[in-house]
C-alpha cells in the first residue's frame, strides 16, 4: 500500500470529535500526530496489515481508523458509551470489514491478533484502567497500550507478570481543556506506548 505515516495522520486528524465527552470516562482523544505514530509503528511490527484488531476503548476510532486505512483484515472496536456510536459509524463509515460493538470491555469475549488500547488511566476513578488491563492480555498476542508515564512502576510489573514488553516509547500530549476543572487552555502530559507480547 503506498501510505505513509504523515498521510495516516492528516487522515486521523479529519475524524470527528467526542460528542458529550463525559470526565468519568476519562474520554481523552488520542491527538492524531500520536495516534498515527503508534499504529505505523504497529504496522511496520507486521501486527497490522491483514490482521484482525480489537480496539479496546474505541472513542471516537481514531485508533480504529488507523488500523483501517493500514490494511487490516478486520477491525473490532469496543465502546461503553453509546452517545459515541454515531460518531464511530461516522468516522469509520468508509471501511466495510469492521464492528462496532457498544458495551463494557469487561464483559466483550473474542480473540484478536492485535489489540490497540489508550484505556481510562483511572485518573478520575480510581483503577478504572484495570477492567481493561487485565482483559486485553486474554484478547491478542501483541498490544500497544498508552498509559500515564506516572503509572510506569505499577505498568512494567503489570505487564512482566503476563508478557514480554518489547518497547517502550515516551509521549508528550496536549490535553486540550475539555472539562470543568481543566483551568488551561491546553495541558502537556507524560504518557508512555508500551509494546508486548503476550504469554
Ligand atoms: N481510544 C480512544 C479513546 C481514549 S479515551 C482514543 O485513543 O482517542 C478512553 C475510552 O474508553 C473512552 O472513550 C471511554 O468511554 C472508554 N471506556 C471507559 N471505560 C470503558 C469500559 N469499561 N469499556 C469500554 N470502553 C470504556
Amino acid at each position: 500500500m503506498k501510505t505513509n505515516r504523515k498521510q495516516l495522520e492528516i487522515q486521523l486528524s479529519r475524524l470527528r470529535p467526542f460528542v458529550f465527552p463525559k470526565n468519568y470516562l476519562e474520554q481523552y482523544p488520542t491527538e492524531s500526530s500520536i495516534a498515527a505514530s503508534l499504529v505505523w509503528e504497529a504496522y511496520q511490527d507486521g501486527n497490522i496489515y491483514n490482521k484482525n484488531i480489537l480496539d479496546a476503548g474505541s472513542g471516537t476510532g481514531v485508533l480504529a481508523y488507523a488500523a483501517l486505512y493500514l490494511g487490516c483484515n478486520f477491525l473490532t472496536a469496543v465502546e461503553i458509551d453509546i452517545d459515541q456510536k454515531e460518531i464511530l459509524e461516522s468516522n469509520l463509515k468508509e471501511f466495510q470489514n469492521k464492528e462496532i460493538i457498544i458495551g463494557n470491555i469487561s464483559e466483550f469475549q473474542g480473540r484478536c491478533d492485535t489489540v490497540l488500547c489508550n484505556p481510562p488511566f483511572g485518573a478520575v476513578k480510581k483503577n478504572n484502567d484495570l477492567p481493561f488491563l487485565e482483559r486485553i492480555f486474554e484478547f491478542g498476542k501483541y498490544l500497544y497500550i498508552i498509559h500515564n508515564a506516572v503509572n510506569d512502576q505499577f505498568m512494567t510489573k503489570f505487564i512482566s507478570e503476563r508478557g514480554e514488553l518489547i518497547r517502550k516509547n515516551r509521549i508528550e500530549m496536549n490535553l486540550p481543556r475539555m472539562y470543568k476543572h481543566h483551568t488551561r487552555e491546553q495541558k502537556n502530559v507524560e504518557l508512555l506506548a508500551y509494546v508486548v507480547r503476550s504469554y
